[in-house]
């Protein structure tokens, strides 16, 4: 039997996009095509999916994207030299490096090189330092898309227990501060949490993001919990699972995401959100 509210990203990223389309519209009229610039270093092919998707996420809502497919040889120099010329150029408006990179590149110091005008991941240490001060910035796009979700759920925040399952800098570290900023009350568990369902239990609000199928059971999960699984991986038949038992957990939590369909498309969504918010501050600057 299930008893969760299933929250549906598929459904909630279609209507964010079409409202991000819109924006892209208005802005082609204003003379401004919005731009993503995405550099990918070497063949991994994950890494080539996920940039595959996203350029075509770009084109389906008219946003310009670009390429830059480096050789994994590439050095360290030229791949500074890259970002700079990418941070001057007026056609683009939002840098993406895909993770990982070569070892002997120091991915620090590529991301700290975007513009913080153009980190439309918000990965850089400009954008994290004004999230954590709740200035205007671009917001990483998984936990943004996950408080976004949230919010279509109508899920109420405030002075809620939130536990983070995962302490990684681009999903558990900067959802916490996002759950903080609108009055939850946050803990974060980690690899080292002795006795994790006892503190999960205590959840209203649990974020997993651990990277460890079906990691997250009925036995974490208070009665009545709001249960978003951020996970993505894949079992011995090459299908998509999440970090949480769906099957299990569905039954007592009262809302709950998919995998795939819940976090995912949001991720790309907010992608897309940022970059034609990028778009629109030349606009506001060119005045
Ligand atoms: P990381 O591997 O960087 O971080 C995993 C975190 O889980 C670490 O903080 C680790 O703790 C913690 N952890 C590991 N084992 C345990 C345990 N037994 N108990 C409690 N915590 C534990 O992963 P990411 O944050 O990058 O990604 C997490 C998952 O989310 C992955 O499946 C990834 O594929 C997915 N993902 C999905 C996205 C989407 O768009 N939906 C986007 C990004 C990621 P410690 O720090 O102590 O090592």
């Amino acid at each position: 039997m299930s008893n969760a509210m299933i929250i549906n990203g598929k459904e909630i990223g279609q209507e964010i996009r079409q409202s991000v389309a819109e924006q892209v519209s208005k802005l082609k009229n204003q003379g401004v095509t919005p731009g993503l610039a995405v550099i990918l270093v070497g063949d991994n092919p994950a890494s080539q999916t996920y940039v595959r998707n996203k350029q075509k996420s770009c084109e389906a809502i008219g946003i310009y994207s670009e390429l830059i497919k480096l050789p994994k040889e590439v050095s360290e120099d030229e791949l500074l030299a890259q970002i700079r010329f990418l941070n001057n150029s007026e056609s683009i408006h939002g840098i993406l490096v895909q993770l990982p990179l070569p070892e002997h590149i120091n991915e620090d110091k590529v991301i700290a090189t975007i513009s913080p005008e153009k980190d439309v991941d918000g990965f850089s240490p400009v954008s994290v330092g004004k999230m954590m001060l709740g200035q205007e910035t671009y917001l990483p796009c998984t936990p943004f898309g996950v408080m976004k979700l949230l919010e279509y759920a109508k899920v109420d925040i405030a002075g809620k227990h939130a536990v983070i399952v995962g302490r990684s800098h681009i999903v558990g570290k900067p959802m916490g501060q996002l759950l903080l900023q609108k009055d939850a009350t946050v803990t974060y568990t980690h690899s080292k949490t002795p006795d994790l369902p006892s503190i999960t239990k205590q959840a209203d609000i649990i974020v997993a993001a651990v990277g460890r199928p079906n990691f997250i059971t009925k036995e974490h999960v208070k009665p009545g919990a709001v249960v978003i699984d951020v996970g993505i991986n894949r079992d011995e038949n090459n299908k998509l699972i999440g970090d949480v038992d769906f099957a299990e957990v569905e039954q007592v939590a009262s809302h709950i995401t998919p995998v795939p369909g819940g976090v995912g498309p949001m991720t790309i969504t907010m992608l897309l959100y940022n970059t034609v918010q990028s778009a629109r501050k030349t606009l506001l600057q060119d005045k």
